[in-house]
């Protein structure tokens, strides 16, 4: 049976894994960890409740630099309920690493208080494209740092007509960058997505009866 410690992940995440009872990778976990930690962009396609959060957010929080404050990681979600989980499984994954300031920020959320927060800036973002693009039109988030970019859920950030602020973000984060898309479904606008913002990416795919 596959395990987490084939996968090259830190002893930080491998002794996390273990306390919290992950003990087999999901199927798009296998596929998309080792894809990500070489380096390469992903595209993956997964039902909902296969894992699709640490088969980014492992490989992404092993490639933050926890000695400098900016923003490395940014993760947009469609909503805010995706926002808060999103930040709550890495900050669960991430209880190993020090230095390491994860946050979310959503519409709802106190647009004043994100700016204050900014004084000390997180490694991983994880937010809406709206809310996001709100901190860049104000000048209030600096994501020039930014290595590694995951599109989450991206079906529904675009059903949501999200389509605009992504855009705007792809183009205020570095060219020279990782990318990472999941969704649920594959439909044209989609895929199209994927060509507008992921480098040769690897497909993976996970039929809905693998898990
Ligand atoms: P998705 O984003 O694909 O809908 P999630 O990443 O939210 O799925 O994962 C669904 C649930 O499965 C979460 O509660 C998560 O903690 C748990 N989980 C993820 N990977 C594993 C694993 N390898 N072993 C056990 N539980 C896992
Ligand atoms: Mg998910």
């Amino acid at each position: 049976m596959a395990s987490f410690d084939q996968l090259k992940l830190s002893p930080a995440l491998l002794e996390r894994l273990a306390e919290l009872e992950f003990h087999t990778p999901t199927p798009i976990q296998l596929a998309a960890i080792p894809a990500l930690l070489n380096g390469q962009d992903v595209a993956g396609q997964a039902e909902t409740g296969s894992g699709k959060t640490a088969a980014f957010g492992l490989p992404l929080l092993q490639q933050i630099d926890t000695g400098k404050q900016q923003v490395q990681a940014l993760v947009l979600v469609p909503t805010r309920e995706l926002a808060v989980q999103v930040r709550h499984e890495l900050k669960q994954l991430a209880q190993k690493i020090d230095n390491l300031k994860i946050s979310a920020f959503y519409g709802g959320h106190s647009f004043s208080q994100e700016r204050a927060s900014l004084a000390f800036p997180p490694q991983v973002l994880v937010g809406t494209p709206g809310r996001l693009t709100d901190h860049l039109y104000r000048q209030t988030l600096d994501l020039s740092k930014v290595r590694l970019l995951v599109l989450d859920e991206a079906d529904k950030l675009l059903e949501m007509g999200f389509a605009d602020e992504i855009d705007q973000i792809l183009e205020a984060i570095p060219k020279k960058r990782q990318a990472v898309l999941f969704s649920a479904t594959m439909p044209d606008e989609v895929k199209q997505l994927i060509a507008d913002s992921l480098k040769n990416p690897q497909f993976v795919q996970v039929s809905p009866n693998a898990i």
